[in-house]
C-alpha cells in the first residue's frame, strides 16, 4: 500500500442538491482524508481546459456546459491507494452500471450529471491537483516551513512565550 493524493470534484449537480457533506462522509468513512478543499465556479473555458482530453468526444460540449452550470467542490483526498479507492467509492461513469452504495449509484442523475470526478492515474492526479491547487495549499510541510521563515521573528517569539 502506498500513501497517495488524488483530485476529487463534487460536481455541480451534487453541490446544488446539498449533497457535499454526505459525499465527503463517504470518503472519510473509507479512510480518505480531505487535505485541501475549495468551492469554485468554473467558466465554460476553464471546464474545457480541465477536460481537454475529451475535446473531440461528442459529449464534450454538454460536459463543459454542465461543469460550468454551478459551483463545484474541488478537493485533494489523501490515503492508502487513494487514486483507486476514490474511483471505487465513486462507482462507474454510467450510474446505471455503478455498484450499490457508490456515490454515482446513490446520487448521479445521468451519465453527464454523475456527481463526482476522480483522477484515474498517478500522472493525472498530479496534473489535476496542480490545476486547482498551489503547492502551498497541498503540502502542509511547505506551508509550515515557508510561514516559519517568512514570520521568523514572530515564530521565535511564540516559541519563547510557550
Ligand atoms: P470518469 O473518469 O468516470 O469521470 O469518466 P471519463 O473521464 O471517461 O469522462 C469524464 C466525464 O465525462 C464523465 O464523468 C461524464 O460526466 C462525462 N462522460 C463520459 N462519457 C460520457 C458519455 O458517453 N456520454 C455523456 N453524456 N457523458 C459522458
Amino acid at each position: 500500500m502506498s500513501l497517495e493524493k488524488t483530485l476529487s470534484i463534487i460536481k455541480p449537480d451534487a453541490v446544488k442538491r446539498d449533497l457535499t457533506g454526505k459525499i465527503i462522509a463517504m470518503f472519510e468513512e473509507k479512510g480518505l482524508r480531505v487535505v485541501a478543499q475549495k468551492k469554485i465556479w468554473l467558466s465554460k473555458e476553464q471546464a474545457g481546459s480541465f477536460y481537454d482530453i475529451h475535446r473531440d468526444r461528442p459529449f464534450f460540449g454538454e460536459l463543459c456546459e454542465f461543469m460550468s452550470s454551478g459551483p463545484i467542490v474541488a478537493q485533494v483526498l489523501q490515503g492508502d491507494n487513494a487514486i483507486e479507492l476514490n474511483r471505487e467509492i465513486m462507482g462507474a461513469t454510467n450510474p446505471e452500471q455503478a455498484e450499490a452504495g457508490t456515490i454515482r449509484k446513490e446520487f448521479a442523475l445521468s451519465m453527464t450529471e454523475n456527481s463526482a470526478h476522480g483522477s484515474d492515474s498517478p500522472e493525472t492526479a498530479k496534473q489535476e491537483i496542480r490545476f486547482f491547487f498551489s503547492g502551498l495549499e497541498v503540502d502542509f510541510a511547505a506551508v509550515f516551513f515557508s510561514s516559519a521563515i517568512l514570520n521568523f521573528p514572530k515564530f521565535e517569539r511564540t516559541n519563547k512565550i510557550r
